[in-house]
Order: structure tokens, then sequence, then C-alpha cells
């Protein structure tokens, strides 16, 4: 066994077990997913999964804190304090440390949770599942920030989903972040162009389908786009 202490003088205990991985049924079921900030996941069958609210709180407010700084104009003094307010958000919801009662670090603790719990259904009701790519560095050019963005939790999830695949014999996927996931029909294949964050509901104008954005993208990823 080995007792791990961390930077916030929080001990840990990690050991190794063998265990005979038992095996999943078949299921014949594969569903793509869309991640997100206010719904942290929505699936291709419809089904929208949100964060635990004190997470979902502080990633809104992360949004927001990343809106204005990408407004601010590069190595500005308005710039630099945006960052800092960014990165001080950051490690509020990464580390928060002993809230109410005796567990330490509650928020990371219960992402933690969620998205084990998250995953776990998952792989057990689809053979396949398909995420989309999370090329954060190449969304955000600022590396703190990018690192501020990639810990939502998204990264998180897909590993554990991609391990849980791994060991329960389901197949993984990932398609390219730069598909057009959010523009393109997933009914008749028409391409509406670009959308603005805020559209979240749209109709087709080639097969007038009425689509929920994430949705939408969401049935586009299992599809492979
Ligand atoms: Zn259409």
């Amino acid at each position: 066994m080995t007792i791990v202490k961390d930077s916030a003088n929080r001990y840990y205990a990690s050991f190794v077990v063998e265990i005979n991985p038992e095996s999943l049924p078949k299921t014949d079921n594969s569903i793509g997913i869309d991640l997100g900030i206010s719904t942290f996941a929505t699936l291709s069958n419809g089904e929208k999964i949100l964060a635990p609210k004190p997470l979902k709180k502080n990633l809104k407010k992360l949004a927001k804190f990343q809106r204005k700084f990408a407004k601010t104009e590069p190595g500005s003094k308005p710039r630099e304090r945006r960052r800092l307010k960014i990165a001080r958000l950051h490690a509020k919801i990464k580390d928060i440390s002993f809230p109410s009662e005796c567990c330490a670090n509650g928020m990371l603790r219960k992402r933690t949770d969620f998205l084990h719990k998250l995953s776990t259904n998952l792989v057990k009701k689809y053979d396949t599942i398909v995420l989309e790519d999370l090329n954060v560095s190449g969304m955000v050019k600022n590396r703190k920030l990018s690192k501020a963005i990639s810990d939502l939790g998204w990264r998180q999830f897909r590993t554990l989903t991609e391990t849980k695949c791994e060991k329960y014999g389901r197949e993984f996927r990932v398609i390219n972040r730069w598909e057009p996931t959010s523009q393109k029909c997933s009914y008749c294949g028409f391409r509406g162009g670009k959308k603005e964050l805020n559209v979240r509901e749209w109709t087709c104008l080639n097969c007038g389908t009425f689509h929920d954005r994430d949705v939408n993208a969401a049935i586009n990823i299992r599809m492979g786009c």
C-alpha cells in the first residue's frame, strides 16, 4: 500500500487488486454524446444529463469569465486580470477543500463520483459509445486558460468511459472535434451553416425537421458525422 499526501495536505491510500472482469451482455445499442457546459452530456436518444449543482453553478461562472476574457486585448492589463480570475475560479472548482462535513474536497469528490456513475451506466447500456474529440488546446491558445476549460470534467469523463469500455469489451470511438456536428441536419444531412451558441433550437431549411441543438449534435456524433 502506498500512502500519498497531496499539496492540500490530504492523505490517500492506494493499492492494487486483481479481479476477474465481469462480462456484460451485448445490447446492440450505440450512443453519441455531446458534452457541454449547462447540460453536461446530451445523448443521441434525447436524454440530457445535468452536472451536480455546485459544479454547474461554477462552470457557468467560468464560461462567463471566459467569454469576457476573449473580448480583452492580448497583452493588456484587463486581460491579465481576467486570466487571474479564471485561474482562481479554476482552482476553486478543482480543489475546494473541507466544505461542511468530514470529507475533504467535497466538490471534487462529488464530480468524480458523478463521472464514475455516468460512465458506468453508459457502458452497461451501450455496445458502442461515440464522443467528440476534445481539442481544447486548439480552441484556446492561452495554456492556462485551455487547462481551465479542459478541467470541466470532460477529459476525466472521457478517460473513465474509455477505460471501462476497454475493460468490458465495448467499442469506444472519438470523432474529430471540427466535424460540423451542430451545423448538419441529422435527418437529411443538409448543412445549415454556423449557428451562434445562443441558438438552442432550429428548423432545417431543407427537410423542415425541428432540432434541439445538442440532441442533433449528439446524433451526428453517433453517426460519425
Ligand atoms: Zn434536414
